[in-house]
């Protein structure tokens, strides 16, 4: 892990020099926008399809090397490609990531776990997290989705990948929430069903966005910022309520200033934090188009037109025009992926991470309880790159 702070600190020299010193240590892969789900807050499923082949991710991932930590493989739905086995072996061969995360909507009950089984044995040296998406328990969540049995199928591929999880240590099973005006009174409702039956390693929720990417930019999906405030006030009120140790105590640190940002951010309609996407993270769209985020989804230059060369698109006008105006504030948002990797690269939070972690560790060691082993997949983290950040910074702490 601690081959990441080499990039960490290339990434902020990018950012104060304008230039890109470094490939992105954050990378999402869209590898398809078909979907089988037709959910309220996404029109992904109606756009066009223009997929990579299998050969065309080996040749992008080989000219990326070890840059990237962290991969996401989104969608549409991602284990609608019998080929995502291959392609995270590809991504595992050529750049070693530590982090593997994939969601899923879970509706091909019978093929998702066995598809997701030889994901984990594709990457058995990275964390591999999946996400299962949960907008709603039992016809509320058909209704958000727009399929009739999805939660019951869901409910299966559930039982189905947990299963799996005696099998493979580096499996982390997860739920995922999408908060949007279709279902934020029913935040209570879903929060209660997936920590008191589902168990999962981790619950994610995020706000509903609207994206250019998801073709949802005036659909008015955003719940208010007063009614989101109070589902993160609920969510912050959990994580102060965790008694964790080691690890765990660091990723609640960045889950709190997370969800702060996020209040912020919807308040002050601004960047709180600079945000790094565009050095630090990146997203390839299902055709090769190079993005610095989903959130605006401009294209800096297409893999097929640069060889499956990642640096030389990286480097294009386009991508420096677009650093740019994100360094300048012309776009703000509380995206959770790229907000992680901001926080990494921003000294400040990292410093004050570092300071209240080191408080709390030493009132308890001066209680008399040093801490016992840390249970981070235990917990709801919001994403994998905090966990990559607290395991190298409680190495570098120790
Ligand atoms: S602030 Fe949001 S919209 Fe702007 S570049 Fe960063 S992730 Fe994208």
């Amino acid at each position: 892990m601690l081959e990441v702070l080499p990039n960490i600190a290339k990434s902020q020299a990018s950012y104060i020099l304008n230039k890109p010193l470094v490939l992105p240590m954050n990378l999402t892969i869209s590898v398809s926008y078909r979907c089988n789900s037709r959910c309220k807050t996404c029109n992904v499923w109606q756009r066009p399809n223009d997929d990579f082949t299998i050969e065309e991710y080996e040749k992008t991932f080989a000219s990326l090397g070890q840059a990237p930590y962290w991969f996401t493989f989104s969608g549409g739905e991602p284990t609608l490609r019998k080929d995502l086995p291959d392609m995270v072996e590809s991504a595992y061969r050529n750049c070693r990531p530590g982090i593997i995360n994939i969601p899923t909507n879970g509706i091909q009950d019978k093929i998702i776990p066995g598809r997701i089984e030889k994901v984990l044995q594709a990457a058995p040296g990275s964390d591999v997290i999946i996400n299962l998406s949960l907008d709603g328990v039992g016809t509320k969540h058909d209704e958000v989705r727009g399929v009739k049995g999805n939660f019951e199928r869901a409910m299966r591929t559930y039982a189905g990948l947990k299963a799996l999880k005696s099998r493979y240590k580096n499996f982390t099973l997860g739920i995922h929430t999408v908060v949007s005006n279709f279902n934020i009174d029913e935040f209570d409702n879903i929060r209660k069903f997936v920590l008191e039956e589902l168990k999962p390693d981790q619950f994610i929720s995020e706000i509903a966005e609207e994206r250019v990417e998801l073709d949802t930019v005036g659909m008015g999906i955003t719940p208010p910022q007063e009614k989101y405030s109070a589902v993160i006030e609920r969510l912050q009120e959990d994580i102060r309520n965790e008694n964790s140790q080691g690890v765990a105590r660091i990723t609640q640190a960045f889950r709190q200033r997370y969800y702060d940002i996020v209040k912020r951010t919807l308040v002050e309609k601004r960047q709180i934090i600079p945000c790094m996407a565009g050095i630090s993270s990146a997203q390839i769209a299902p055709n090769g188009d190079v993005w610095t985020c989903c959130i605006r989804a401009e294209s800096v230059g297409n893999l097929r037109e640069h060889n499956y060369d990642f640096g030389s698109v990286w480097r294009t006008a386009k991508a420096n025009e677009l650093r740019r105006s994100i360094k300048a504030g012309e776009c703000y948002c509380p995206l959770a992926n790229a907000s992680y990797t901001n926080m990494l690269t921003h000294v400040p939070t990292m410093s004050s991470v570092a300071l209240e972690v080191g408080q709390k560790t030493l009132m308890e060691a001066l209680k008399g309880n040093n801490g016992k082993s840390s249970k981070l997949r235990n917990l709801p983290v919001i994403n994998a790159a905090q966990e990559a950040q607290a395991s190298s910074a409680e190495k570098v702490r120790v």
